[in-house]
């Protein structure tokens, strides 16, 4: 192995952190980060670094070569590379490389005399082998339950139209809580489209852009009751479910009952998994076909088909969502053999137990101009049945946002309000 300790600049060693929350995102992007040392391991192929952050990490110099910042290389505004795998060598060994303005930058220079130079606070983003914590796209989730009876996060439609930051605080509480209340919109049909369009746009699904449930009752058949609508997630026939649920109140009088439920599906799995691990296990593990049908308003007939375990599991085993609905739940358990059905369905049993525990139900009368917005594969939501009591009114509108789509817009306002930089 051959090493060679190339520079040293003295500095005191300043004190640093990394990105935890959002409040002290911006502290990271101090641009006086500095390179202090820089060894050459061409035996590893890589660069040894230290900075005066105390941090030490190791670059490969493909990588480095593949990651060139150079305008020939790669294009910002796309955050595109324009490099090719048919121009790269996994062997490349830098020609010769230094160190400019006092160790904030590292220029290296490849045999083909191309130029790359790395900003020393660039470098300190990409740490190989740890745990980066990206709070758009990994957000320190916060369980909840009956507590937030009465005080659930809210928000104003109209601020939200116009303010950025009202914008990114009602979604890092969607990201985080997944539960907001938006008050003051209109009563007419439109604001879920007013405000997916502030974010991105309405996720179309076989239903339309919007959905709108509307149920009049004329004096002459008052004892007509919608009966209740279980704790569900929607759709869950689709293999990308709708993200963000918005379910706006236009009008509701002369009714009696029809109070909204939510409930926080990581709190449940939390409380399965420590209460009824084999459970637990089953809910994870087994897959559930779920099914839709009909015809859409063009006359397309459509025929949807999933197959999904309750709780859904990330790669490193943390809870990512949660699958249940009666309606939908179809007969098909393709994959579950015979002998655990009947101990699949006393899962199933115990999750809707624990769902409805008075401990974990939040309970909302949406009111008329109000909308209720959550995480649609993490919130279970249901209505209670409700009565007429007079000539009256239900009418509703919804939409959806995908998730991909929230997140992009939290990273485009956190650059924007707090001076984040992109990649
Ligand atoms: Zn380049």
């Amino acid at each position: 192995m051959q090493s060679v300790q190339l520079h040293h600049i003295n500095s005191n060693r300043k004190s640093f952190s990394l990105r935890n929350d959002v409040k002290s995102l911006h502290f990271t992007m101090a641009s006086d980060l500095r390179l202090m040392s820089l060894t050459r391991d061409d035996a590893a192929r890589w660069y040894r670094v230290a900075m005066d952050s105390g941090y030490e990490g190791t670059y490969p110099y493909v990588w480095l070569r593949d990651n060139c910042r150079c305008s020939e290389c790669f294009s910002p505004p796309s955050l595109q590379r324009m490099s090719k795998m048919s121009d790269l060598d996994p062997e490349v060994m830098p020609l010769s490389e230094e160190l400019l303005d006092e160790g904030s930058k590292l220029r290296v220079t490849w045999p083909d005399q191309h130029r790359s130079e790395f900003d020393a606070a660039w470098l300190n983003r990409q740490r190989f082998s740890e745990m980066q914590q990206d709070t758009v796209s990994c957000p320190i989730r916060k369980s909840w339950g009956a507590e937030l009876n009465g005080r659930i996060p809210a928000f104003d439609f109209q601020k939200l139209l116009q303010d950025d930051l009202e914008l990114y605080n009602w979604l890092d509480v969607l990201n985080t809580k997944g539960l907001a209340l938006v008050k003051g919109a209109p009563t007419e049909k439109g604001p879920s489209r007013q405000l997916a369009e502030r974010v991105a746009f309405l996720k179309r699904t076989f239903y339309g852009e919007v959905f709108e449930i509307l149920r009049k009752q004329d004096a002459s058949n008052i004892a007509y009751a919608p009966t209740e609508l279980g704790l569900h997630v929607d759709q869950l026939y689709l293999y990308h479910l709708p993200g963000v649920q918005m379910l706006h109140c236009i009008e509701r009088t002369n009714i009696a009952g029809g109070e909204n439920q939510f409930v926080d599906g990581l709190h449940v799995a939390q409380q399965i998994r420590t209460e009824f691990p084999a459970a637990y296990q089953l809910l994870t593990t087994q897959e559930i076909d779920f099914r839709g049908g009909g015809t859409t308003e063009s006359g397309n007939a459509f025929h949807l088909k999933s197959s999904l375990p309750t709780i859904k599991l990330d790669r490193y085993g943390e809870f990512q969502s949660i699958h249940f609905c009666d309606v939908t739940r179809a007969p098909y358990l393709p994959r579950v053999p015979v002998a655990q059905v009947t101990e699949l369905y006393r899962a199933l049993k115990l999750l809707y137990e624990i769902m409805y525990r008075p401990e974990n139900l939040v309970r909302h009368q949406l009111a008329g101009g109000e909308m209720v917005t959550f995480n649609n594969v993490r919130v279970l939501h249901a209505r209670k049945a409700y009565t007429f009591t007079g000539e009256g009114s239900r009418h509703l509108e919804g939409g959806y946002i995908g998730w991909d789509e929230v997140h992009s817009r939290m990273r485009v306002l956190h650059e924007k309000i707090f001076g984040d930089v992109r990649l």
